[in-house]
């Protein structure tokens, strides 16, 4: 039965570095709804732009636009197997979403990893955060930088800084965790379906507990 593993965590834990490893080891897809916002703003499509101007503010775009977004992707035949959702749910009513999907198309319940990090590395590794635009590979110039700087050690794409990672953004962005994404956490915490994995460290010694977390609840 597909599984879908959600991956929790502040703005800046990390989730969407592990998100790609963890898709990658397990072959399955990684769902990352900002990249789904940035990839139709980049399109300039009607729900792109309204998105966007929702986005670089670091405020949440409606949870009635999204939800029907991840269902959609979701169903795809790439998720047939599972899938890694990384930025959603992201609020109790978006959770509350999930929960309905699930029972409707007899998804597995869903494992929910939470990702702690200490609040005061987040605004470094956030304004430090570069990403490859050709292949999404992410950087931080402090903790994991390039090998040349602004050019992806993959590929030679061009890194690039997202609009959102400013000091004003992050501070908005982070009120918003607070005010709607903890309570959401609560609710998993409630139905006893939260794991947590401690995020501080390097990027690899967090895979590993991640991996191990995500083995020992035999997934796929
Ligand atoms: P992320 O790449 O996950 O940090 O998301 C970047 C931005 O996209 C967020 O600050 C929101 O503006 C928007 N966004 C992404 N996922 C969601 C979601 N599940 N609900 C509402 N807004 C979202």
């Amino acid at each position: 039965m597909a599984q879908i593993l959600i991956f929790l965590g502040p703005p800046g834990a990390g989730k969407g570095t592990q998100a790609r490893v963890v898709a990658r080891e397990f072959g399955v897809p990684h769902v990352s709804t900002g990249d789904i916002l940035r990839e139709a703003a980049r399109k300039k499509t009607g729900l792109g732009l309204a998105a966007k101007a929702k986005m670089d503010k670091g405020e949440l775009v409606p949870d009635d636009v999204i939800s029907p977004i991840v269902e959609e992707r979701l169903s795809q035949p790439d998720c047939r197997e599972g899938a890694i959702l990384d930025g959603f749910p992201r609020t109790t009513a978006q959770a509350q979403f999930l929960d309905g999907m699930i029972e409707r198309t007899g998804l597995g319940e869903p494992l929910v990893i939470n990702i702690q990090v200490a609040t005061d590395s987040v605004i470094k590794r956030l304004t430090g955060r570069r990403t490859c635009q050709t292949c999404g590979e992410i950087y931080n110039i402090y903790m994991s930088p390039p090998r040349r700087d602004g050019i992806c050690d993959n590929d030679g794409g061009r890194l690039i800084q997202r609009a959102d990672d400013n000091e004003s953004a992050i501070r908005i962005r982070l009120k918003a965790y607070e005010r709607d994404t903890l309570p959401m956490i609560d609710y998993y915490r409630r139905k006893n379906a939260l794991r947590q994995i401690d995020g501080n460290g390097e990027p690899e010694v967090i895979t590993e507990r991640l991996l191990n977390l995500v083995k020992t609840h035999d997934y796929l």
